[in-house]
């Protein structure tokens, strides 16, 4: 295959490549090659079956498909059907169990108070009035002036420390409005967003279906330099880090990772829900995963058999999934961004190319306008 000849070479096959390997195929008839280090299609949202107890599960993670993006909602249907599966989250404190985000019940059982809304609502307020006016602007301080000290350390501090392996003073504050406080019993871990699911079929069924096209070949476990064998007739697009392409020469870029630890249990259900989370330290995982949960509509879902999986959170490992968005990192990804754009020939972008902390459905828009631009240069 190496004088094969394509005209579009993809680097990766997470939701970012595969998106535009099918524009790029389906709607202006390209011939694409995506070259994957992995040994299996779909980055980090990839899903396979647990022979022993013929549960699906995510094998990077629990990935809730979830966006209020018309666009990327009906382009993405083309490709799956999904389930009515609504994402909740609890949490475990010292083996109590409590509703996150932090809402009316977690308020209420946390403080043992029966406040309706508008009391808790004037409760927690009473509580970080003397916050409001912080000056540092990091994830703390920020957590702190919206919900309080105590709800912060019992359901906040000890997570993101573990999660993130950073004092949470160290971290920006954009990461804590990812889960905002609520003053109702409203318990949709995804409130604002208009569709929400798991696809039928799984992850996978997805990425297989976005590369059908005949002109699109895929090879596993090929690594890319920039000397990469393949040359295309037009252009390369990468989604992989920036700062392995060119050869750590800013520094590497920091990323979190997962780690997870399997169980089998002989039980119907371990945990009655797909996520808990595990904020303290002592834990030294930071959630468990029940993945049949996810799956309700299925038969295996009454099966007297579970698997459960215990997430640990460390720092750059070989798989990035987080990137730590601090300063330095910013500073130096920058760096690498404007050392890319140089290159001939050559495109980037995604969760790891753009060192974002970006959902499914970011990625699949970016991926959208991207064959925008594209289109207009190569047609
Ligand atoms: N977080 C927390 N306690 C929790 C859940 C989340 O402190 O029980 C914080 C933590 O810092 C985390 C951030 O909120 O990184 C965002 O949470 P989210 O659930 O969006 O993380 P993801 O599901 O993307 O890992």
């Amino acid at each position: 295959m190496s004088n094969y000849k394509p005209d579009i070479l993809i680097v990766g096959s997470g939701f970012y490549g595969t998106v535009l390997a099918e524009r790029l195929a389906n709607v202006l008839n390209k011939k694409v090659l995506i070259i994957e280090r992995r040994k299996h299609i779909g980055g980090n949202c990839y899903s396979e079956t647990d022979k022993k107890t013929n549960i699906e599960y995510h094998k990077y993670g629990t990935h809730i498909f979830h966006t209020s993006n018309q666009k990327v909602w009906d382009y993405i249907n083309r490709f799956t059907e999904f389930n009515n599966y609504r994402h909740q989250v609890l949490s475990n404190i010292k083996n109590k169990v409590y509703q996150m985000p932090i809402n009316l019940e977690t308020i209420n059982t946390f403080f043992n108070k029966n406040f309706s809304p508008v009391e808790a609502e004037k409760f927690i307020n009473n509580k970080t009035k003397k916050f409001k006016n912080y000056k540092f602007k990091n994830f703390e301080d920020k957590a702190i002036s919206q919900i309080g000290k105590e709800l912060y350390n019992a359901f906040i501090k000890g997570y993101t420390q573990k999660q993130w392996g950073k004092k949470p003073k160290k971290l920006p504050e954009s990461i804590f409005n990812r889960l905002p406080i609520r003053f109702s019993y409203n318990e949709d871990y995804y409130q604002q967003t208009q569709y929400q699911g798991i696809p039928k079929n799984g992850y996978t069924s997805i990425f297989k279906n976005l590369i059908k096209n005949k002109n699109i070949k895929i090879k596993f476990n090929q690594s890319y330099k920039l000397n990469y064998k393949i040359k295309p007739k037009f252009l390369t697009i990468y989604t992989g880090p920036l700062d392995s392409l060119l050869n750590y020469k800013f520094g590497k870029l920091e990323w979190r990772s997962l780690k997870f630890k399997y169980e089998k249990k002989k039980l119907k259900d371990f945990q009655g829900t797909a996520v808990m989370n595990y904020p303290e330290l002592k834990k030294k995982y930071t959630r468990i995963h029940e993945p049949k949960h996810l799956h309700p509509e299925r038969e295996v879902f009454k099966s007297n058999a579970s698997l459960i999986i215990k997430e640990f959170s460390v720092l750059n490992d070989k798989e990035p999934y987080y990137p730590i968005n601090d300063e330095n990192n910013r500073i130096k990804h920058r760096k690498y961004k404007l050392e890319a754009n140089k290159i001939k020939n050559f495109d980037f972008g995604g969760r790891l190319a753009d060192y974002a902390y970006y959902d499914m459905d970011m990625t699949i828009s970016a991926a959208l306008k991207k064959f925008e631009t594209i289109r207009k240069k190569i047609k």
